[in-house]
């Protein structure tokens, strides 16, 4: 992994008051883009030839690199013409899997907002889980053997991009049914996990290690289907309902109730210690705790996005709790620039990018 003082070498030549915020074009670019606009920072987007459209044409962006394939950001010439610009990048869930978490550690020596050490921690479901275990966050049983299943389980396979292709099943004989139909995934490893029946809650929080302070900025559920359109049918499918998948086609708005939000930040809280205490300095910025809260009120986590993640784009315009906390529209993406901005603003850039 590139270590952090060749990156803050970098970071040493940049001109402070010439800070330019990048990204690339697809996932949650637009709020950061006007975020970065915002807080008054110049803006660059790299775009995929083909979809510069999209971001010529909400004029947020000052510049705008084409690219053939986003590996190219990898190549040095690339990279250099992104640090003649003093530009930080800005990681989202497409920049993570275009790049690759492992090439990201290795190649890329551009400065980037957060900590590029958590993006071993989120890739890898073994470290991810021993994360939230040290958080004490409530996590879904998982089965060792599939003929210990005595109960409705979800089967991620780690090809199965965005939730398509995990299976349900709820007792061993269907899970080895299911699994020999879906022959070309049988070879990788799985995880087998209770599926938690209650209401999906995605909290979008933000860590300020310049303030050593926890925001949650907003909350949304994803949309996913066919799972969701399964449940508009079931009545009328119930004899041939499809095998459900949880691809994620969209974000709906939603707040939790009052009582509950204390609860919210703890597991917050608590994943950000664990993060000090795994991987010093710990999760910096935006990140997001996937939970099914149940109906005993517990809430069952089963994954961590270290990263700025797609929900957050309901809110670019502010949300019911970030009006709480900010006088202005603060998105996620804006929240991100103001962060930079207070950094440059006491001398402290190095400790919000790596
Ligand atoms: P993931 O790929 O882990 O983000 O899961 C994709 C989707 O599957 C989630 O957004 C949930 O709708 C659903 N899901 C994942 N794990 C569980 C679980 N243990 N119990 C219930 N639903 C789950």
């Amino acid at each position: 992994m590139l270590h952090r003082k060749e990156i803050h070498h970098i970071l040493d030549g940049y001109a402070r008051d010439e800070i330019t915020i990048a990204t690339i074009g697809s996932h949650t670019a637009l709020q950061i883009l006007k975020g970065a606009r915002d807080e008054g920072f110049k803006s660059l987007v790299i775009c995929k030839r083909g979809t510069e459209e999209v971001y010529r044409q909400f004029g947020l962006a000052d510049e705008l690199l084409t690219v053939e394939n986003f590996e190219q950001v990898l190549e040095k010439s690339f990279q250099e013409q992104l640090i003649k610009r003093n530009a930080i990048l800005i990681p989202h869930g497409s920049f993570v899997e275009y790049l690759s978490p492992v090439r990201i550690e290795n190649e890329l020596f551009v400065p980037m907002f957060g900590n590029r050490a958590v993006l071993d921690w989120e890739a890898d479901r073994g470290k991810e889980r021993e994360w939230m275990e040290r958080a004490e966050l409530r996590l879904p049983v998982e089965f060792n053997d599939p003929a210990d299943i005595d109960r409705l389980v979800m089967v991620k396979f780690p090809g199965a991009k965005g939730g398509r292709g995990y299976i349900l099943a709820s007792n061993h004989d269907e899970f080895e049914q299911k699994r020999k139909k879906l022959e070309l995934r049988d070879k990788g490893e799985f995880t087998i996990q209770e599926y938690v029946v209650g209401t999906r809650f995605y909290p979008h929080y933000f860590y300020s290690p310049l303030k050593d302070k926890l925001e949650l900025l907003s909350m949304d559920i994803r949309y996913e289907s066919n799972i969701d359109g399964i449940a508009r049918l079931s009545y009328i499918l119930r004899d041939s309902l499809p095998e459900p998948s949880f691809v994620v086609t969209g974000n709906l708005p939603v707040v939790i109730r009052e009582s509950l939000l204390p609860r919210v930040l703890e597991m917050g809280r608590r994943v950000i210690t664990a993060s000090q205490e795994m991987f010093s300095p710990g999760l910096i910025g935006p990140f997001c705790i996937e939970t099914v809260c149940t109906e005993d009120l517990a809430f069952i986590a089963f994954e961590i996005s270290a990263r700025i993640v797609a929900g957050t784009n309901l809110y670019i315009s502010g949300s019911p709790y970030s009006q709480l906390l900010y006088d202005v529209p603060m998105s996620t993406g804006r929240r991100i620039a103001r962060e930079v901005k207070e950094a440059i603003k006491g001398d402290l850039l190095k400790e919000v990018v790596y």
